[in-house]
């Protein structure tokens, strides 16, 4: 938990079976925010200054959109200035606040920037469409010219080479933060963190950044690993069929027995069930019950979940 920001606690319900409770509050205290940030932002931010080097709410234009499967859309915005750094440090995402028509609450969903952080001008984001989900379909929804408003939320503070592992487990499009990571210990010529991936997806076309992950285990033999689980596989498939197991993260060296993986920090994103499966329920006494990763010997502080 201490790696959390002060927003978590307030987002974490909003994205996952909250209590009706929760989320107005979360609404009416971040859109309160926002429109006050917004509107300051817009008067006096300085154009080469980072724009997300501190909390507040941007609105940035949709320069193109494309679609790299059958669900999930490549959207690149245009920061205000095209040399300006997004200031976005590793690991981070972006909370979009979008107003639909007919809603009294705005919607309020956090995305994880997959472009390189350094780039200048740009932040990008791969969205999956989830029929009748409200931000995914108003993002699908977004043209080139509209604009979405953004806010910063910093995730797991990487410090390099602080684990000699870090163990990435990811379910469908709970795979863009893990991206992140990725990329950026791999750029960092200190950082000499090794990597394991599972990825657990409905179908082979979910694996939609497998290019680039088999790209970085090419080069990176013997650091990087990564290992694809597909419920539903093609009769063509190279994947094993399934859901991603105990016996699976045993067989991909993601365990604390594994001498090698001793040190490990384990990074979690999936869809509810998933995460439940890993990591267990919290009891009434703050305590957590069953999950696969204490099953398989990992500390709750050895897990962070994006
Ligand atoms: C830190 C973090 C980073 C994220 N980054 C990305 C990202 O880069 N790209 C991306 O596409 N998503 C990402 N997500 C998920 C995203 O924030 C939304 O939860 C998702 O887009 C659904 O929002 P919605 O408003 O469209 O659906 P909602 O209106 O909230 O839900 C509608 C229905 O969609 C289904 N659904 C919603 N969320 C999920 C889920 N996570 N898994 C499975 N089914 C679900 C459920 O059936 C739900 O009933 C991230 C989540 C977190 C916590």
């Amino acid at each position: 938990m201490s790696q959390r920001t002060a927003l978590r606690p307030i987002l974490r319900p909003r994205l996952f079976a909250a209590t009706m409770s929760t989320q107005v509050a979360v609404a009416a205290a971040v859109a309160g925010i926002g429109f006050y940030a917004l509107y300051s932002r817009r008067n006096a931010a300085p154009s080469d200054k980072p724009i997300f080097s501190s909390f507040g709410f941007n609105k940035l234009k949709l320069h193109s959109t494309e679609l790299i499967n059958h669900n999930t859309k490549k959207l690149r915005f245009e920061l205000p200035n095209a040399d300006q750094p997004s200031g976005l440090t590793l690991s981070s995402a972006l909370l979009t606040v979008s107003f639909p028509s007919g809603r009294w609450l705005p919607v309020l969903r956090p995305y994880t920037p997959t472009n390189d952080l350094d780039e200048k001008g740009f932040v990008e984001l791969m969205v999956k469409h989830y029929p009748g989900g409200k931000q995914s379909t108003h993002i699908h929804s977004l043209k080139p010219g509209d604009t979405l408003t953004f806010a910063p939320i910093p995730e797991l503070k990487w410090t390099p080479n602080q684990h000699e592992h870090v163990a990435m487990i990811a379910g469908g499009a709970g795979i863009s933060p893990m991206y992140q990571l990725a990329r950026g210990i791999l750029k960092n010529p200190a950082d000499k963190t090794r990597i394991t991936l599972v990825w657990g997806v409905n179908t082979d076309e979910d694996l939609f950044l497998a290019n680039e992950f088999n790209a970085m285990q090419a080069k990176y033999p013997g650091r990087v690993k990564v290992v694809y689980v597909v419920a539903q596989p093609s009769a063509s498939s190279p994947h094993p069929k399934g859901f991603v197991t105990k016996q699976i993260l045993e067989s991909a060296g993601v365990s604390p027995t594994n001498e090698k993986n001793k040190d490990t920090k384990v990074v979690v994103c999936g869809p509810p069930p998933m995460e439940k499966a890993l990591k267990g329920t919290k009891s009434l006494f703050g305590g957590v019950q069953g999950g696969v990763l204490a099953e398989l010997g990992y500390k709750p502080e050895q897990v962070f979940s994006f």
